[in-house]
């Protein structure tokens, strides 16, 4: 029998007759784990239309829903502000507000090192790898004080 590895993280022998696919990820999962009855999963399979997403994707669809949820209490939000003719608020659009969160979202996890001399290489290229050599180094350095103290 083939192995599979179920979305919930389990492994196991399993028929593929015992598999319900995930209509978002395309992952297998075990029926059993699924919580679905092996009529269930059979109406997926053959029903058009009808379709199972895993306990990730719909945790994935959970978590689009309240950023909408709150995307739209902030833009009440704003409005309000804006109609009390707040002076701070009409220089600052909505788009800029979607915008500041989207970058602060992708720099999220951005690491930031202070105190590094700035590199006087012309090129870009060449500056972004001086960069990586400073924080290799700074990485190496404080993974030997790490291997040190757990010597100890
Ligand atoms: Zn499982
Ligand atoms: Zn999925």
């Amino acid at each position: 029998m083939p192995t599979i590895q179920c979305s919930c993280g389990c492994a196991a022998f399993e028929e593929e007759h015992k598999i319900v696919i995930c209509c978002v990820c395309n992952k297998p999962t075990k029926y059993t784990c699924a919580d679905l009855t092996a009529s269930e999963v059979r109406k997926t399979k053959t029903k058009v239309g009808l379709s199972w997403s895993c306990t990730i994707c719909n945790q994935m669809g959970n978590d689009i829903n309240s950023l909408k949820a709150i995307i739209i209490s902030l833009k009440n939000d704003i409005l309000e502000l804006k109609n009390r003719d707040s002076p701070i608020v009409n220089n600052f659009g909505f788009e800029d507000i979607i915008q500041e969160i989207n970058e602060r979202e992708k720099r999220k996890s951005n690491v930031i090192i202070y105190n590094i001399p700035e590199c006087l290489a012309s090129s870009s290229s060449d500056r972004s790898k001086e960069d990586k050599l400073v924080v290799d180094k700074a990485l190496q350095y404080v993974l030997s004080l790490h291997s040190e103290t757990e010597k100890d």
